[in-house]
């Protein structure tokens, strides 16, 4: 994964949020987290066309680094089958779910 062009998508004051398709192409899906500026959630219609499809989730971290969240843990514990990307002001990281767990990948 060229993390290069998931840090282009790092700007504006909300966080952004999308998928890595196994095409390796990155898509970009309307965040509707009521406090956007500080979490994302999917429409139910964007998450039930991708993540057949995708082998990853992206969103952005604007202002912070790209730790996850408290949120960001439960989110990633529903989707195990896919990496998630974070996008922060010190870059990208990469974590996966692991028996129940989520941790940072190497
Ligand atoms: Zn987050």
């Amino acid at each position: 994964m060229n993390t290069s062009r998931l840090l282009e998508l790092y700007e504006g004051p909300q966080e952004r949020c999308g998928f890595i398709l196994k095409t390796g192409e990155i898509v970009e899906v309307v965040n509707i987290c009521p406090t956007p500026t500080n979490g994302f959630d999917m429409r139910g219609e964007d998450l039930i066309r991708y993540t057949p499809i995708a082998s990853a989730s992206w969103h952005t971290h604007p202002g912070e680094d790209s730790n996850l969240s408290a949120g960001d843990f439960q989110s990633f514990l529903n989707w195990p089958e896919l990496d998630h990307y974070i996008v922060g002001n010190d870059g990208v990281t990469r974590f996966r779910v692991e028996d129940g767990d989520v941790y940072v990948a190497s």
